[in-house]
């Protein structure tokens, strides 16, 4: 086990499903990862370490769980699993690297402002992204209560609280149209709230969502307010052409604005596409262009999003790392 000042073998950014399961595997293959897991932050929700899923309420779609499971509740369950394997993990996180030479090093925070240098052979980044909001105090507030916001329909949208009610989604990208869609398997009604008059998503998944009855678009408008106690009633909308308002009926608001890779400390040190996520050397693999530096969920996966997707490239991250430390004679 590494003592202050040591270069660790393998260090994880990020303690999400991608996070963990590398640790999983990288403490299996003996490498005694260091998992660097964040520390909590305010967004919608207050988010604690363990990314998005600690802002889920049911998770249905993981295997293993027949029954579903609450999102912290398996984040809980994949960070016991890592500690089984003695892997070691500290509430840090990373504010700036320098990738540039081996060892590479990470400057890191806690959440009392003490900082720290971590030195390490091989970085595994699964820092993940973060969804981007609206920013209206009442979709914080019924976000944070489980009161039918949500930022992920295919996380959320099957849950029984939804089935055959309206639903509102925001956005006019691939992500809202997707989401309208498949919405719109429980829904009784889905309305997308576009501000502009021109859907952005690519033109297939645009004409679904225009060809599909269920599913209305209410163009030129934003959301003014989400209504609703303890949970969502209805949102307050304004025309943006001509100023118009109203309101409008629904059970669940679903933020589609897109989604903001958490990578900002890699800024010049890795290849960032232009949206921020970092690219892949090898499609299918988890190598950058930085040997030494791999990368696993949401952090370079724009398109999937999923916690089982995000395990699945812990793994491959954790694999890649093994083998190429063994390649380099760091056993
Ligand atoms: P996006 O393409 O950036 O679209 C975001 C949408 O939200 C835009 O329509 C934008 O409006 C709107 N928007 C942004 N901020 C807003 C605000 N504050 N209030 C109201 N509306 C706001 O994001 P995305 O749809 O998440 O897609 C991200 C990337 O992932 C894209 O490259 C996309 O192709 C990809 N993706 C692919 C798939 C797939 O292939 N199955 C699925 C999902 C995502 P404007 O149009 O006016 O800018």
């Amino acid at each position: 086990m590494p003592t202050s000042g040591d270069i660790e073998k393998v260090v994880i950014i990020g303690s999400g499903p991608a996070g963990w399961t590398a640790a999983i595997y990288a403490a299996r293959a003996n490498l005694d990862p260091l998992v660097l897991e964040g520390i909590p932050k305010q967004t919608p929700a207050l988010m604690l370490p363990g990314g998005q899923l600690m802002q889920t309420t049911e998770v249905e779609n993981f295997p293993g769980y027949p029954e579903g499971v609450d999102g912290p509740k398996m984040m809980e369950d994949i960070k016991k699993q890592a500690l089984r394997f003695e892997t070691r993990v500290e509430m840090r996180e990373v504010t700036s690297c320098d990738l540039s030479k081996r060892p590479f090093t990470l400057e890191t925070v806690d959440f009392g402002g003490d900082t720290k240098t971590v030195t390490a052979h091989a970085v595994i980044v699964a820092t993940g992204a973060t969804a981007n909001w609206v920013g209206l105090e009442n979709e914080r507030r019924l976000a944070q209560s489980g009161g039918g916001v949500s930022a992920c329909a295919v996380c959320d949208g099957a849950l029984p609280a939804f089935r055959d009610q309206p639903l509102v989604v925001v956005g006019g990208g691939d992500s809202a149209t997707e989401e309208a869609t498949y919405l719109s398997k429980f829904a009784s009604k889905v309305f997308i709230i576009h501000r502009r008059d021109e859907l952005r998503a690519s033109r297939i998944m645009a004409q679904r969502v225009l060809d599909n009855p269920k599913i209305e678009v209410v163009w030129d408008t934003v959301v003014t307010d989400v209504l609703g106690d303890k949970h969502v009633t209805g949102v307050a909308l304004k025309n943006v052409k001509t100023g118009e308002e109203s309101t409008l009926d629904c059970r669940g608001f679903f933020a589609a604005i897109g989604h903001t890779p958490l990578t900002e400390f890699l800024q010049g040190q890795l290849e960032l596409d232009d949206k921020k996520y970092i690219v892949l050397e090898d499609a299918g693999r988890s190598l950058t262009n930085i040997e030494g530096v791999f990368v696993a969920g949401d952090a370079a996966d724009s398109v999937y999003r999923q916690a089982i997707t995000a395990a699945g490239m812990g793994c491959k991250a954790a694999i890649d790392a093994e083998r190429w430390l063994a390649e380099k004679g760091i056993e």
